[in-house]
């Protein structure tokens, strides 16, 4: 209980936004880490924090209430934001927007795991390739462990299962998007930045 008291208090002493490195960023303050009471609901409905046991998204709010989110560099790339945080907080709080915040700035440090980067080539590539993200075959099980068990224990074998279905594992969809759209497809990846070479980001 103490804990909780403490952990529910505003700002500690000496602790200010700056030193969480994008005290600028509206979607921090917008996130009401400040206002934060410790309850966890965020925990019980984040699907990133039930796959990987290193995301915690009730400590995502605690450790930018300390000043200490210098040390979510690795965490914050768990969250998949569906924003059943800022659905279920009593406090109309968003974890989903403190970690966009968070990516920005580790993100314009080059502070981005290997891991991210190779997953947002992927899917930059079968975005421009087949207007897909995630297909079927990318699912290796290398890549399903670095999800975590839980992500394992469900997709293992998940290419076998579908061809047993009667899919194909080049492809996530019944049918292929046909090329007029792909070519819409393409031109709103590049306007908004999303070029097929630009895996540095
Ligand atoms: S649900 Fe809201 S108040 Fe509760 S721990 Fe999460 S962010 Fe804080
Ligand atoms: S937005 Fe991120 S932190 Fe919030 S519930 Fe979804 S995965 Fe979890």
């Amino acid at each position: 209980m103490m804990i909780f008291q403490i952990m529910a208090t505003r700002i500690p002493l000496g602790i200010s936004r700056s030193s969480n490195g994008c005290s600028t960023d509206p979607r921090l303050s917008g996130s009401g880490y400040e206002k934060c009471m410790q309850c966890g609901r965020c925990t019980a409905s984040c699907p990133a924090a039930y796959t990987f046991d290193d995301y915690i998204p009730r400590s995502v709010m605690s450790r930018l209430a300390l000043g200490m989110g210098d040390s979510l560099a690795e965490a914050v790339w768990r969250c998949g934001q569906c924003y059943s945080c800022r659905a279920r907080c009593p406090r109309n709080n968003s974890v989903g927007e403190a970690v966009l915040a968070l990516r920005e700035r580790f993100g314009a440090e080059g502070r981005v795991p290997d891991t991210i980067k190779s997953v947002r080539s992927l899917l930059l590539n079968n975005l421009h390739s087949r207007g897909e993200t995630f297909l079927p075959q990318m699912l290796t099980d290398k890549l399903l462990r670095e999800f975590g068990p839980a992500t394992y224990s469900r997709c293992a074998g998940n290419i076998e299962k579908r061809a047993r279905l009667g899919y194909e594992k080049e492809d996530a969809r019944a049918c292929r998007i046909p090329d007029d759209a792909m070519e819409e497809i393409r031109h709103i990846l590049t306007a908004t930045g999303c070029s097929d070479t630009d895996d540095q980001k």
